[in-house]
């Protein structure tokens, strides 16, 4: 299998910079996520790797092979859309086979290709139906069966949840992860949904006009943001941002209305500016504690896994908290919060972690 480095990738389209310098190597054999929100820059580095779009200078190598000049049909790689690319008019077998028959294989090798992806994407039950007949989300599978089964060395995929009805949504990402698992190619998967990102991915590399931001896995770049960017667009919620205004520094020292600890930050503490923290990095307890700092309980939602969102209102500053069902049920009114200081990412003015 392939890496693939980009060095210096830049693609403009007349005066507008869609991707700015790129410096980045996907790593071969594992699942990478560009995320980012739309306009980013996603599609258009994807297509580059591709070969379907030029860069305006740098240059991309598979592995030791520099392919920039080299055409899409010969890079030995698979696509998937954001709609289905489907054979109309034929079964899903036939869907499946079809770019095969024009490789040099056995029709044994063929058909044990075919079944193989069928297994794990769970189409086998409708081999032999017509395309017509099976919701998007089906046709989506074969879309990717069609590209897995044809084994290339690197494979692309351009929002294929994005467009799918909600009914197959989850079934598809649920196949997307055990292909995933499966597989031994190298992967890279564009999204600009979160949530998709951190259940597929190796590592994520998050995007924002143009540039890599961060790139982590989806554990180390959640709890550990090198940017407020990366802190508010990861996690549903994104991290609560306290703003100066509760932040008092004093030589190496930080405190802040919100918890009772003051932080010693060493020479850092100079370029605080904001901090963030996580939902579920804020500690509720519903009787006075020592160090708990009062909040007002102003709304409260129940989410995935009977947790419940708690929005708190220090004062006029409002966040999130993140609590067991126990404490979400019983809270009302005023609670006590507290937060570890290993749980807080301070910023500077730029908003770059420090
Ligand atoms: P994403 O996939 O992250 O949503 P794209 O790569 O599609 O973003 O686009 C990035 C930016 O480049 C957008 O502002 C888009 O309008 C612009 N862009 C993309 N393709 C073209 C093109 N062929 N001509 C002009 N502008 C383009
Ligand atoms: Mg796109």
């Amino acid at each position: 299998m392939y890496d693939i480095r980009l060095t210096g990738v830049t693609k403009r389209f007349e005066a507008f910079t869609a991707v700015n310098d790129i410096n980045f190597t996907i790593p071969k054999s594992s699942v990478t996520v560009l995320l980012g929100p739309s306009g980013c820059g996603k599609t258009t580095l994807m297509r580059m790797i591709a070969g379907l779009e030029s860069p305006t200078e740098g240059r991309i190598f598979f592995d030791d092979h520099d392919v920039t000049d080299v055409p899409t049909r010969r890079r030995n790689i698979g696509m998937v859309f954001q709609y289905p690319v489907i054979y109309r008019g034929t079964s899903v077998r036939r869907n499946l086979e079809l770019p095969l028959l024009s490789e040099k294989l056995s029709k044994a090798e063929i058909e044990k290709r075919v079944d193989e992806v069928a297994e794990i994407l769970d189409l086998t039950s409708v081999l032999k139906r017509q395309v017509e007949e099976l919701d998007n989300g089906t046709r989506q599978k074969i879309a990717v069966g069609r590209e897995v089964a044809r084994q290339p060395k690197i494979i692309l995929f351009d929002e294929p949840i994005t467009n799918i009805d909600l009914t197959s949504k989850l079934e598809l990402k649920r196949s997307m992860k055990e292909l995933f698992g499966r597989l031994q190619q190298t992967i890279v998967y564009v999204t600009h949904d979160q949530t998709e990102a951190m259940t597929l991915a190796d590592q994520i590399a998050l995007m924002q006009d143009g540039v890599i931001t961060q790139s982590d896995s989806p554990k180390e770049i959640y709890e550990k943001p090198t940017s407020q960017f990366a802190g508010w667009f990861l996690g549903n919620p994104g991290m609560n941002f306290v703003p100066p205004e509760f932040i008092s520094v004093s030589g190496n020292k930080v405190s802040s209305p919100l918890f009772s600890q003051v932080i010693d930050m060493g020479t850092r503490a100079k370029d605080a500016d904001t901090y963030g923290v996580r939902a579920e990095g804020i500690q509720v307890s519903l009787t006075e504690t020592k160090g708990g700092v009062p909040a007002k309980v102003t709304r409260k939602s129940i989410g995935a896994g009977g947790q419940y969102l708690l929005d708190l209102a220090f004062g006029s500053l409002l966040a999130k908290a993140r609590v067991s069902h126990e404490i979400g049920k019983a809270a009302s009114g005023m609670v006590y919060t507290t937060i570890a200081s290993e749980n807080i990412t301070f910023f500077d003015k730029s908003g770059t972690a420090i």
